[in-house]
């Protein structure tokens, strides 16, 4: 018997026809169910997908191999915006290949190809967090770049470590299943290394507290990642996310690391008579000798030094690199600078003096590779602000001209970090 107008009623929630935008009959009986149900319905069945998937289905949409660049190629494109790191650039084109391998692959392969995290260790501004984000452009997966740290213990100041995953679900527009198969590059990691060996000291038990909670997230396991970010709190909807195929690449700069380098390299060969092994230890770059046991000393715990299985280095950046940075990459400083002349329809030109000069204090003021922008930028600033206004339709930068830039500019007493 149907009901009559004014007494239909949604019958999940009781809600009155009135008070709702629709309600819908149902075709066999007579029931209905009213918009807000069915939007609450929608909700509840797309976070039970989300749970499916986290459930580890990540077959479905695995990307096709004939698709994805080979290692050589994946270096190659690197080598267009990276100077350099020629050990760096093969080690994490062979694992971003086998990446995409692991996803390829069926579920019920006997053989599981385990995956391949990696940590990077070189000084700052060598082009660790470069390589990542050109690496980055190059896949089509979600890919984030997060800093270890604001990672503190769970009661602690900070952020969870879950929160690592927030972006990279952000990355994948609040997709779980193609957030499973991202790529999370985590710089300074070296920063949450135990210092020291006394573990009882507060704030080094903190750093290990921290290096257990990534350590979940590295071996892969189902963790629920606050959608916001930040602190979990109660009323926060989590989202489960599976680790097992995100890959991890960590970076470093693990200042110090040398030392350990050299101490064990020398310990290593005391006590043999022929001790040719020593000398052959190039003594310019102890970090092209970097080893698992390093990190170790370094104050990396044993567990998370086992899940990053792949470790390379990053060479220091010397006169020639540097050189090289300026004007070589696809999106080299000098042709970022040429090309804003040549929006104002100006010739922008650098003497070789010039940018050898720009190379020199760079490295007088130990600054590296990410100082030459800051120089270039001081010597610039006149003529970026001047030129436009006038009719000049070719500029020059030499080297007396960059000088007396650098020195208008006070850069001899700036600091730089
Ligand atoms: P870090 O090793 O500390 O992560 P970055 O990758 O952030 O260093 O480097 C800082 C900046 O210096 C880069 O944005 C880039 O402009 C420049 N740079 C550093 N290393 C290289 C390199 N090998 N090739 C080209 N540019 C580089």
């Amino acid at each position: 018997m149907a009901k009559k107008k004014n007494t239909i009623a949604c019958d999940f929630c009781g809600r009155p026809a009135d008070a709702s935008e629709v309600l819908i009959p149902s075709a066999v009986s007579d029931v209905h169910i009213c918009a807000e149900c069915v939007a609450q319905l929608d909700e509840a069945l797309q976070l039970y997908r989300d749970e499916l998937s986290g459930a580890g289905k990540a077959e479905a949409a695995a990307p096709s191999m004939d698709k994805v660049p080979k290692p050589q190629e994946i270096c190659k494109f690197l080598d267009s915006y990276v100077i350099g790191q020629d050990s760096a650039k093969k080690y994490l084109s062979v694992a971003v290949y086998n990446h995409y391998k692991r996803l390829a692959q069926k579920q019920d392969d006997e053989v599981d190809i385990e995956k391949s995290n990696i940590i990077m260790v070189g000084p700052t501004g060598t082009g660790k967090t470069l390589l990542a984000r050109t690496i980055a452009k190059l896949l089509d997966v979600p890919f984030t770049i997060v800093d270890a740290t604001v990672l503190t213990e769970a009661g602690y100041v900070g952020e969870d470590i879950e929160s690592l995953l927030t972006r990279l679900l952000q990355a994948a527009d609040y997709n779980v299943e193609k957030a499973q198969k991202g790529i999370v590059f985590i710089d300074e990691i070296d920063k949450i290394a135990r210092k020291g060996d006394n573990p009882s000291i507060t704030r080094d038990v903190s750093g290990e507290g921290v290096q257990q909670g990534l350590l979940k997230l590295l071996e892969g396991s189902i963790v629920n990642v606050p959608p916001q970010g930040g602190r979990k709190h109660p009323e926060q909807k989590m989202i489960p996310v599976d680790t097992k195929n995100i890959l991890f690449i960590c970076g470093g700069a693990f200042d110090g690391i040398e030392r350990k380098i050299a101490q064990r390299l020398n310990t290593h060969v005391v006590g043999y008579s022929n001790n040719s092994a020593r000398s052959n230890v190039k003594r310019d770059n102890f970090l092209q000798y970097v080893a698992p046991q390093d990190l170790k000393s370094f104050g990396l715990i044993p567990e998370i030094i086992g899940r990053l299985p792949i470790l390379t280095h990053l060479e220091p950046l010397d006169r020639d690199a540097l050189r090289r940075v300026l004007t070589e990459p696809k999106n080299a400083i000098i042709k970022q600078y040429i090309k804003l002349f040549e929006m104002d329809g100006v010739k922008l030109t650098f003497s070789e003096e010039a940018l050898d000069l720009i190379v020199d204090k760079a490295i007088e003021y130990k600054l590296g590779a990410r100082g030459l922008r800051s120089i270039v930028e001081s010597i610039m600033i006149d003529a970026m602000y001047e030129v436009p206004s006038t009719k000049t339709k070719k500029f020059e930068i030499s080297a007396d001209y960059a000088l007396e830039k650098l020195k208008a500019a006070n850069f001899e007493t700036a600091t730089y970090n």
